[in-house]
């Protein structure tokens, strides 16, 4: 299916033009109609596949059509109160050039929508980052090891997240950053949760990834070679 036959809110779809995207790539035409319908994914994908709209599109899109229905509702800061950034979509991902990279892409997939996407990682002062998720956060993109440390500080709540998303899995793993992810994932009820959608994408698939695969992700979920 093109974009335009997708069923995707107006506003993401004037975005996707925006950006001259005229043709989804392989990726994103097996992917968004599995993503539209709410199921798990599982999917090989390299750099360069067009991976990172594959999932941004349809996740910007339902949260969009969501919050302009009044189904759902997005949370900002107000004076004196409390406030710890509650995102709807996480994004976790191994390096911050990945994390600015997939950012970008993010601020020109909400342009004009209610979401307001907010990058985090490690090797950068947190008292700006904090800064940033204090204004709003509706979708993090962040790296396992900062993701972890706003966690516990209670800087972020992972208790609003719709969607979770897990982004070059194997280079995170190759990293060392499992127990990170695991804790993470356990702690906040993000892995096969009836309320929640996981995807994973990953550009091979050893045998612990495929591991993680079968913890994260629901019994019905789909796969993307
Ligand atoms: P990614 O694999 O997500 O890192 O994307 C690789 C590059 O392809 C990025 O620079 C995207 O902006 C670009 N891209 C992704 N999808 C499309 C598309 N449907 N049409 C044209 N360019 C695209």
């Amino acid at each position: 299916a093109s974009f335009d036959e997708a069923g995707l809110d107006s506003i993401v779809l004037e975005n996707i033009k925006r950006m001259e995207y005229t043709e989804p790539t392989p990726i994103q035409r097996n992917a968004l109609p599995i993503l539209m319908q709410n199921y798990d994914l599982m999917a090989c994908a390299q750099t360069g596949s067009g991976k990172t709209a594959a999932f941004l599109v349809p996740t910007i899109s339902k949260l969009t059509t969501k919050i302009f229905k009044g189904q759902l509702s997005t949370v900002r800061r107000r004076p004196g109160l409390i406030f710890k950034g509650t995102p709807l979509v996480l994004i976790i991902l191994p390096t911050r050039e990945l994390a600015i990279q997939i950012f970008e892409e993010a601020r020109r997939f909400t342009y004009k929508t209610p979401l307001r996407p907010v990058v985090i990682y490690g090797g950068a002062e947190s008292r700006v980052q904090k800064e940033q998720i204090m204004k709003g956060c509706d979708i993090l993109i962040a790296t396992p090891g900062r993701l972890k440390d706003m966690v516990e500080r209670g800087v972020v709540s992972l208790a609003r997240v719709r969607v979770a998303i897990l982004d070059e899995a194997d280079r995170m793993l190759d990293m060392g950053f499992e127990p990170q992810i695991r804790q993470i994932m356990m702690s906040s009820d993000l892995a096969r949760d009836e309320g929640r959608q996981t995807l994973m994408f990953s550009a091979t698939f050893p045998r612990d990834i495929q591991t993680l695969a079968r913890e994260f992700l629901k019994e019905d979920f789909c796969r993307l070679r």
